[in-house]
């Protein structure tokens, strides 16, 4: 038992290899700021490893833990010289749960505990503070009920709304010391009316009750949501650090606060965070207050007439800029502070690598490098790809006139419209009918992760830049404005008033501006982002140590340019197909689908060619001098066909051909499976003519080019869906034999190289044969995923989160490739290798914008990854990660 719980100056930690892993994030970093010197209040860590235990003893601490924990008590008591459950000076602690990473919000804390019916006039006694010593026990009452006992806490809140109402008051901090004796008289009643029994006055039921409460919630429905959601294995388990208490609420020269070494929002480096006076605890974030700013700047900055730390208690201040620093430099790393002032004396109570946005963690990283704290290395590390797609997003179109009904704080950028809701199962309905939404909530809780996952953007009445929402936002990046006090909600009627009186219905659509913190009536249009030298600087740095490429999958001239913007280096993907819905084509499209001989179709195909050939001059020179892919053909026919009378009725007229000849036409084109049917280069085998004019539109458009004297493009002609020698053997000849003819007729020489998708899994074990004739082989790995295990992508949803609740998945096959399917592409390397040694491989699917994925086809020795535009610079960033942790 003597490795289970550690003191935290315990000399044992000194040897422990990895100690978050043991003693929880929380629990390590009091422990290491203590050997730093800094003010930490005593206490004891109980490690992650006995949660386990804990739950294979039936949720019940066993006897020998239970005597550790009171010897360490005992420690604790001679390091504070006061006693548990004292009559004379007691001790008091805080109960806090701390797992591997933090999980902020997630677990619950318990202060004040130790707290009775006796020891509250002893310590009203010792600090000559009976208000004080009232309402903590007042609040440990609170906590504990709601945690150990299960009584919810709007219960207590309603009965101080109710009391302050009466005495026509209106901040809990106007409560004196006898409101807070009859409220605890109420208190303990509705304890006793709910649980059926007293609330226990037994300070080691107490605390055993609230240890057990820590390991308890780490199973608990929000803890496992937010697991999920963040990939966090539930067998890590929770430690549970038990802290002797300092107090913030004993009066004006005491404060409780959250400070961040730089600013979280924009990376600024300057101190920036928020504290109240005479508070305690979850009081700052809990957003029952609105706190004011740490330094005099932030208060300036934001027109706040509250007083800032920096004023009001300078000398603290002082002397928590200096921790902040020492604490950034140990860390190497921007710090996320909880602190505590108890008469004028500073209390260090956590500390953690902060939470930013996107754009903060560039700034951050690049800034450390000049700063010479970390290397550039450490600073591609250290930004995590997935977040640079917020920084890729939208903002407002400033030059629109808009109408702004309210303002915020801007607590996550970015700028989004969605219909109202007040409900986070409301946000989760619509956004399960594709309907998006903006979440509007007083403050919000763990119990709103889900709804603040399914909405577009977070907007909330109260609580400041650290409250929850804050917080949780900028975690999914989800724009949140936070702290609107000028909107008021009413969720029984389902609206919220604004200050200038504009009533907003659910269901009707805002913008919310996270950057800003403007609150918008209607949909504003948004324009793209601009890139920051910061992030140029972070992605050359990417780029100096990557070695896959980065393409993109990319049809339109739009999206083209935008990827090259964003750094792709050719195109993995050009599916031709969606050349063929625009309005000017798709009749021809019709009537060479339609037609019945090969002489109606040629004419068809005729009118097609110059559009096609069109598209590829423009693609071409906005990717002049990089490879492109193009894939022929792909989707069964019938995708193509009318789909109303109206449609039938003009291609009528075009064609000669009768409404009912269209609609039986359009019936024996009609596949049960068009999945699995007639598609991909089985077109190309039966209608040969198809894929000899798109490769007559590609090297036509590369001569015209040749013209213009632009750099080279290099085309790939990709055949889709192959999975046997004889397909691709054909359908290379094919393109070979269109090659040489529009090489004569121009009297010029053209270079490409043909290749396929392997998309299907015989293809990929078949990679040898199929290699002989393919120069590249791309992994269309939705297509793969779904022919793997027989599953279709668009019916998945209905099934899936079943599987991920079941363990079968651990993640979306769709989102990151599979084991199975990441075999597959082994094998497919491997032989197609064997075969070929200098064979192009790459990857198209939906993953390749997936830094997962990319780590996975980077290990397989993959020469690029392919994505969509706005994934590029998150691929760039993914591939040098993967390459570094090698
Ligand atoms: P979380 O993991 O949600 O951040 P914490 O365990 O950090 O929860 O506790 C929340 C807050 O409770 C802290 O920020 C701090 O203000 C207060 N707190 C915790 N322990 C103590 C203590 N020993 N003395 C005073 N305040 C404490
Ligand atoms: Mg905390
Ligand atoms: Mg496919």
């Amino acid at each position: 038992m003597s490795n289970l719980v550690f003191n935290f100056k315990s000399k044992k930690i000194k040897k422990i290899k990895n100690p978050k892993f043991i003693l929880g994030g929380k629990g390590a970093n009091l422990a290491q700021m203590g050997k730093l010197g800094l003010p930490v209040p005593p206490g004891f860590t109980i490690s992650t490893g006995v949660c386990e235990i804990f739950y294979k003893n039936n949720k019940k601490l066993n006897l020998k833990l239970i005597k550790s924990i009171k010897q360490e008590l005992k420690q604790i008591e001679k390091e504070c010289g006061k006693k548990f459950g004292d009559l004379e000076n007691p001790l008091l602690v805080s109960v806090r749960s701390g797992a591997r990473v933090s999980m902020p919000g997630m677990m619950d804390t318990i202060l004040n505990l130790g707290l009775n019916d006796d020891t509250v006039k002893a310590l009203a006694k010792k600090t000559s503070n009976m208000r004080f010593a009232k309402d903590s026990y007042r609040r440990f009452i609170q906590m504990y009920s709601n945690v150990v006992l299960g009584v919810e806490s709007y219960n207590f809140e309603e009965l101080i709304e109710n009391y302050k109402l009466t005495k026509g008051v209106l901040l809990d901090t106007d409560l004196d010391e006898n409101d807070w004796d009859g409220l605890i008289k109420d208190f303990k009643n509705v304890v006793k009316e709910k649980t059926k029994k007293q609330f226990p006055q037994d300070v080691y039921e107490q605390l055993f009750g609230a240890i057990s409460a820590v390991f308890l919630s780490w199973e608990s429905n929000r803890a496992k949501v937010y697991r999920k959601l963040n990939q966090i294995p539930s067998a890590w388990g929770t430690a549970v650090n038990v802290q002797s208490m300092v107090f913030g609420n004993m009066g004006n020269d005491c404060a409780t606060g959250v400070v961040f070494t730089r600013n979280p929002s924009n990376g600024k480096n300057e101190i920036y965070g928020e504290y109240l006076i005479n508070a305690q605890g979850e009081d700052v974030v809990a957003g029952t207050r609105t706190p004011n700013y740490i330094t005099k700047k932030a208060n300036k900055d934001s027109n706040s007439k509250g007083k800032s730390m920096e004023e009001a208690m300078p000398k603290v201040y002082v002397q928590l800029k200096k921790i902040l620093k020492l604490l950034e430099k140990f860390y190497k790393d921007m710090q996320d502070v909880e602190f505590t002032v108890e008469n004028s004396k500073l209390w260090m109570l956590q500390t953690r690598s902060g939470k930013r946005t996107a754009k903060s963690a560039v700034k951050i990283a690049v800034d450390m490098v000049k700063e010479k704290l970390i290397t550039k290395k450490e600073a591609v590390l250290r930004v995590d790809p997935n977040t640079l797609d917020t920084l890729l997003h939208p903002t407002l179109d400033e030059t629109k006139e808009v109408k702004t009904i309210a303002k915020g704080l801007p607590a996550s950028p970015g700028a989004t419209s969605g219909k109202v809701v007040f409900s986070s199962d409301e946000a989760e309905r619509l956004n399960g009918m594709m309907q998006d939404t903006i979440l509007v909530r007083v403050e919000t809780s763990p119990e709103d992760i889900h709804g603040m996952h399914a909405a577009k953007g977070i907007l909330t009445a109260r609580g400041g830049m650290t409250s929850h929402a804050a917080v949780v936002a900028r975690g999914m990046g989800r724009p949140c404005v936070s702290g609107s006090s000028e909107i008021d909600i009413n969720y029984e009627q389902k609206i919220f008033r604004t200050s200038s009186n504009v009533e907003v219905k659910e269901g009707d659509v805002i913008t919310i501006d996270g950057s800003t913190g403007r609150v918008i009536l209607d949909k504003v249009p948004t324009l793209k982002p601009e890139i920051s030298g910061d992030f140029s600087k972070l992605m050359s740095w990417a780029d100096s140590y990557r070695k896959l490429k980065v393409r993109t999958n990319s049809e339109t001239p739009l999206d083209t340019k935008t990827a090259r913007e964003f750094g792709a280096e050719g195109i993995g993907l050009c599916r031709t197909e969606h050349m063929f819905f625009d309005e000017d084509r798709i009749l021809s499209v019709r009537e060479m689908i339609l037609s019945k001989t090969i002489e109606d179709r040629n004419k068809a195909l005729a009118k097609l060619l110059p559009h096609q050939k069109n598209d590829f001059i423009q693609i071409f020179e906005i990717m002049s001098g990089l490879p492109v892919t193009v894939r022929l053909l792909d989707p069964p026919l019938h995708e193509f066909l009318p789909k109303n009378d109206k449609e039938i009725g003009d291609l009528s007229s075009v064609t000669g051909l009768s409404d009912n000849e269209i609609k039986s036409r359009t019936e024996e084109l009609h596949e049960h499976n068009p999945m699995l049917g007639h598609r991909g280069c089985r077109l190309g085998i039966s209608f040969p003519e198809i894929y000899e004019m798109q490769c007559r539109a590609i090297f036509e458009a590369l001569v015209e080019c040749k013209k213009k004297k632009l750099k080279s493009t290099m085309p790939e002609i990709m055949i889709p869906l192959v999975s046997t020698e004889a397909e691709i053997k054909i359908m290379k000849d094919l393109v070979i034999r269109v090659a040489k003819k529009v090489q004569d007729e121009n009297n010029t020489k053209i270079s490409f190289l043909v290749g396929t998708m392997i998309e299907l899994p015989r293809a990929a074990i078949k990679a040898k044969d199929i290699a002989k004739h393919a120069e590249f082989f791309s992994f269309g790995t939705n297509d793969l995923t779904q022919t793997t295990f027989g599953i279709s992508r668009d019916d998945s949803g209905k099934f899936l989160n079943d599987y991920i609740e079941n363990k079968i998945f651990d993640i979306d096959p769709f989102v990151s490739i599979d084991e199975g399917v990441g075999d597959l592409i082994e094998i497919a390397t491997l032989k197609g290798r064997k075969q070929n040694k200098k064979i192009k491989l790459g990857i198209c699917g939906e993953h390749g914008g997936d830094p997962k994925s990319i780590n996975f086809c980077s290990k397989t020795g993959l020469n690029y990854v392919s994505c969509s535009p706005y994934r590029v610079p998150v691929a760039r960033l993914a591939a040098a990660q993967a390459e570094l942790k090698k």
